[in-house]
């Protein structure tokens, strides 16, 4: 845990959020500010400021691996027949604001295409 990240608070229940899932690698979690009709947060409990910080340790590969297998079981969960998009910002140039690493799962509308 880091002590001065929101996320690492979010995972310990220091700040409330609006959970939507939760297993003992991962939280998910609606976002405070959301981009369309369905918008969550899903991240890994570890703090990894990025997926700049992902290793190719076993580790990391099942961590994320077992994050990636459950957006298709999280977007079920919230209705999301139509298609979604998970969006993972990275560092300055990605538009990253907060340093743990987070995957966007938004849907419920028609995206556009290229993202700003
Ligand atoms: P980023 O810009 O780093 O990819 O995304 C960070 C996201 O976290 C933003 O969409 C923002 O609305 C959301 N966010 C920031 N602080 C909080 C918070 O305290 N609670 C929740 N639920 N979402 C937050
Ligand atoms: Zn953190």
């Amino acid at each position: 845990m880091d002590q001065d990240c929101i996320f690492c608070k979010i995972v310990s229940g220091e700040i409330p959020s609006d959970k939507v899932y939760e297993d003992e690698e991962i939280l998910c979690f609606r976002d405070l500010e959301p981009q369309a009709p369905v918008h969550v947060l899903i991240v890994p409990k570890l703090h990894l400021a990025s997926i700049e910080e992902v290793t190719e340790s076993l580790e990391h590969k099942e961590l994320l691996g077992h994050l990636m297998s459950k957006v298709r079981v999280i977007a079920e969960m919230l209705g999301l027949t139509n298609g979604y998009r998970l969006v993972c910002n990275c560092g300055h140039d990605g538009m990253q604001t907060v340093r743990h690493l987070h995957f966007h799962l938004l849907g419920g509308r028609e995206m556009g295409w290229p993202p700003g």
